[in-house]
């Protein structure tokens, strides 16, 4: 019993973080997995772990959203504020937009590169007919109410009243409007003082907050990870496992070589100090599969620990995690392609083409939340002019939709990561990374 008690003690207190959340996920699964497969839901002793989990998950969830606002709103203002003038606005904005697109174009290419070459789309017809038969009701009501009109898309953009944005959390107009209301704040000179200072305080009060909901990262993700097994099971991946081959290499040449290299090149950062710094928001976004709802984490993980300015971080991170989707734009690509291959519908090279340009547009339209990448795959499909019948796109959709919570923890992840390592590399170009904070974990605090 003493033994016990000290391993508890030593696991519970002496571990860090980011070892609860890993642990909590991988029991999550594991529980999940067993649940499933033992048929728990049909026993009265253990049917209410899935209701009981579902709250425990979605409390998580809210605290975390509940943050989303309020911290993107005043990090922005405190962020773009601090800019002398809009020629340096200029210059950041300009920074990041070719990072973006470079990160997203190389993760279309990635997509379509792997897609063409392992043709996963060839051995799934079977599955395909069996996805029409799936039992996805809501998938299909998903759909018809997502945005399919690149230029809406674009439009939406522009808030029409902000408050409204603000109190629904569209985060692409709330953006908007914050980044312009920064910048007159920084024009009006000393008349801006009060609201900055306002501004600084809501912004320092909701990292503290942060600070109190991490607390229950470990047991939010464990609650998430359960639920989504414990619902699908495992057996449904086999079906797919060409498919989830190529996401997953895809993700992993994202994580492993593109963003280490232009790291290393770039910024000669090491990525393996920047991961372990972003460790909890990596988790937290595999977790919650919502690079929105994980953005506290993520602000949080790269001021105090990755070394990243607060002004590269509060302007990099939101609008990454509304725009820069590199793990969304090479999902987007792949899952078309594959589709395209299902049906075995021939396509010529500027129709792929045209895939990644449209898979790069909806991704950039896709909400920071969980499967919108699916969703927003709309856009491509009815951009591309390829002739897909309405039971050909139900049936596809069916199948990845199946499958897609798990693949889309996984590109969350990626695209989390993809922001931070922008913000990183814009940091470092803009003299605002501090590499002995980046570099010595011994400095973090050891809260966040
Ligand atoms: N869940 C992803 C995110 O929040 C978006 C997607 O579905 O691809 O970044």
């Amino acid at each position: 019993m003493g033994f016990l008690s000290q391993l508890f003690v030593a696991v519970v207190f002496g571990v860090k973080r980011h070892w609860h959340i890993l642990f909590a996920i991988l029991l999550g699964f594991g529980l999940g997995a067993l649940y499933y497969s033992l048929e728990w839901e049909k026993n009265p002793s253990f049917s209410y772990f899935l209701p009981f989990f579902e709250v425990v998950g979605q409390i998580f969830m809210r605290l975390i959203r509940m943050l989303v606002i309020p911290l993107v709103v005043s990090s922005l203002i405190v962020g773009v504020s601090s800019l002398k003038d809009a020629r340096q606005l200029g210059r950041l904005g300009g920074k990041v937009l070719m990072f973006f697109t470079l990160f997203m174009v190389i993760s279309a290419v990635i997509g379509g590169g792997l897609t063409l070459l392992l043709q996963p789309g060839q051995s799934v017809q079977e599955a395909l007919h069996q996805a029409q038969t799936l039992n996805n009701s809501s998938y299909l009501e998903v759909f018809q109410a997502a945005p399919t009109d690149p230029q809406k898309t674009l439009l939406n953009m522009i808030p029409e009243n902000p408050i409204h944005s603000l109190a629904e959390g569209e985060l692409v107009p709330a953006i908007f409007f914050t980044i312009l209301f920064g910048l007159a704040l920084a024009f009006i000179g000393p008349a801006s003082k009060p609201l900055i200072t306002l501004f600084e305080s809501l912004f320092t009060a909701t990292m503290k907050m942060t600070e109190w909901v991490m607390v229950l990262a470990a047991p939010g993700v464990f609650a998430l990870a359960f639920v989504t097994v414990a619902k699908i099971g495992t057996s449904i991946f086999s079906l797919l496992a060409p498919f989830i081959m190529v996401i997953l290499v895809g993700l992993i040449l994202q994580l492993f070589v593109v963003f280490p290299i232009l790291l290393r090149t770039l910024a000669k950062v090491d990525f393996l100090a920047l991961y372990q710094a972003i460790s909890e928001a990596i988790l937290v976004a595999f977790g919650t599969s919502s690079s929105s709802a994980t953005l506290p984490i993520t602000i949080a993980n790269c001021e105090l620990r990755a070394g990243i300015s607060n002004r590269i971080a509060s302007f990099v991170l939101p609008t990454g995690a509304t725009f820069n989707k590199t793990g969304t734009t090479m999902f987007e690509v792949a899952a078309v392609l594959f589709l395209i291959q299902a049906y075995n519908i021939h396509v010529e090279p500027i129709t792929v083409v045209m895939v990644m340009v449209f898979a790069l547009i909806a991704s950039v339209g896709s909400a920071g939340v969980p499967s919108s990448g699916l969703i927003t795959m709309g856009i491509v499909f009815t951009s591309i002019g390829v002739d897909f019948t309405i039971e050909q796109f139900a049936g596809g959709v069916a199948l990845l939709w199946a499958i897609d919570r798990i693949l889309d923890m996984c590109r969350t992840v990626v695209n989390v990561v993809s922001s931070c390592t922008v913000a990183t590399l814009v940091a470092a170009s803009e003299g605002e990374l501090k590499r002995d904070v980046l570099n010595n974990p011994d400095a973090w605090r050891q809260v966040i």
